[in-house]
């Protein structure tokens, strides 16, 4: 990746990225530092918090301060003393999030180095950095790492809790929400964590929704023809109680960067001696780890629909954690019986490569926003299987726009029973090779890459 620019003294802009913990928050904010820089002639400044909770971050964020230099710049967000022992068994990335945003006031002083033009920051740490800039004068953007369906949930759901909350309901039991404009969220797609007003995410979810309507602009990695009903909504208004809201600009889908020039890594060579539109690629993003008798399930279910496939196994939720014996996780004899159609790995792969080999014929995706984007731009017919937060919301819009389908009985966490290796292997043997499913996200295919000419 070749960076131009990088003069720091001239008149540029100088703009200020706030990326959040998780690759789902900083895979997005790195292409935006690469467009900005190399597309939109700023400076780039990256606030980054040192250690990162996983290895990929660290990595990715080596990465993008080498190769773009000088054009994007790091500035070294430091956190203020935290005691994790307040929220006990939180899931470590929310806990990164609330002791980032206990941090804010220490985002002042990187704002004054810099000489900040502009803040763009994660939607998790919205509502503490607006107060933030607006002292120093500086417009505030969002940049919103999921969908615009996901959006609207964030803005509508304050207004719909205080409605409740209004009517006399006592501690308000989240049911069907209903968004204005958009399409009503049923409960059981309502991410878990909102169902606890008390949670942690709740509170910052909440918070964060609270302050959109102050924000200068939102940016959201979506276009509109993916998700016209909420990008519309969002733009007339007729979200809020109000009737206002900033500018929204889909700056999706995000263009892939690619910053090191690596030799073929083993899956892809594997990949690529496959024939056409054969395998099946599963992966559940970069922070999920199944259940051992649900990775039993989907390992069996795989091997009994008979198709060649590609498998991201990850048993942990942080990478550093993640020490588990491949075979002894699958189960006895699963690793030789697929052997030579199936490539099985719990490394960190490059799924944009993989979804733009023409080997791959479905994905099979737990609906991480980046990567049904991802996959909408590649025009790869997905497979929705949601696990926890904004993914059912997401997984609807796979279904919506024609992307591929989702099976809205299979489980997610919390919720009793398995999805069995019949139901996933039938599933399997319905979508690969129909001509049909193809087309039909080949022509969200073509949607996504008319809005990146636009961009
Ligand atoms: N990703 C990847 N290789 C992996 C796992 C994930 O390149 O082995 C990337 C994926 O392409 C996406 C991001 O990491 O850009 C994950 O974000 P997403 O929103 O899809 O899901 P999350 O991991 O946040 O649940």
């Amino acid at each position: 990746m070749a960076a131009n620019g990088g003069d720091h003294t001239s008149a540029r802009p100088h703009v200020v990225l706030l990326p959040s913990a998780g690759m789902g928050h900083l895979v997005p904010f790195a292409r935006l530092a690469v467009a900005l820089s190399e597309g939109h002639g700023c400076n780039v400044y990256v606030a980054a918090v040192q250690p990162t909770v996983s290895l990929a971050e660290s990595r990715l964020l080596d990465a993008l301060f080498v190769a773009a230099a000088p054009a994007v710049r790091r500035l070294d967000f430091r956190l203020a003393p935290f005691d994790e022992s307040e929220f006990p068994g939180a899931d470590p990335f929310f806990l990164r999030f609330e002791a980032t945003r206990r941090s804010a006031p220490l985002l002042g002083p990187l704002l004054d180095a810099a000489e900040a033009s502009a803040l763009v920051t994660d939607i998790v740490l919205a509502s503490v950095a607006l107060p933030v800039a607006r002292e120093r004068g500086v417009p505030c953007y969002v940049l919103f790492t999921s969908s615009a369906a996901m959006l609207s949930l964030c803005a509508y759901f304050p207004a719909y809790l205080d409605a409740h909350a209004a009517a006399g309901s006592v501690g308000v039991r989240v049911g069907d929400v209903d968004i204005p404009g958009v399409f009503r969220i049923p409960k059981s797609s309502v991410p878990q964590a909102l169902h606890d007003p008390n949670h942690l995410f709740t509170k910052q979810f909440v918070a964060n929704g609270r302050c959109l309507v102050a924000c200068d602009g939102i940016l959201v990695n979506t276009f509109d023809a993916f998700e016209p009903d909420a990008v519309t909504a969002l733009r007339q208004g007729s979200i809020t109680v109000s009737g206002g809201f900033p500018p929204v600009f889909t700056v999706g889908p995000m263009l892939p960067v690619r910053f090191q020039a690596e030799e073929t890594a083993d899956y892809m060579r594997w990949l690529s001696a496959q024939p056409p539109r054969s395998v099946v690629y599963v992966s559940f993003g970069s922070r999920k780890a199944i259940p051992r008798d649900q990775l039993r399930e989907l390992a069996a279910g795989l091997e009994a629909s008979g198709k060649r496939f590609l498998w991201v196994v990850k048993s942990t939720i942080v990478d550093r954690d993640d020490t588990a014996d491949l075979g002894g996780l699958l189960g006895d004899g699963f690793l030789e019986r697929v052997q030579g159609r199936a490539f099985v790995t719990m490394g960190w792969v490059e799924q944009e490569e993989i979804l733009q080999h023409g080997s791959v014929g479905l994905f099979i995706s737990h609906c991480g926003w980046n990567s049904l984007t991802e996959a909408a731009a590649f025009g790869v017919p997905v497979l929705a299987w949601p696990r926890f937060g904004d993914q059912r919301v997401n997984a609807a819009l796979v279904a919506r726009s024609g992307l591929g389908a989702w099976e809205e009985g299979w489980t997610w966490d919390g919720e009793e029973g398995l999805t069995t290796r019949k139901e996933v292997a039938n599933k399997i043997k319905g979508m690969m090779g129909y001509d049909a499913v193809a087309e039909k996200a080949a022509k969200v295919g073509d949607a996504a890459a008319a809005a990146i000419g636009k961009c």
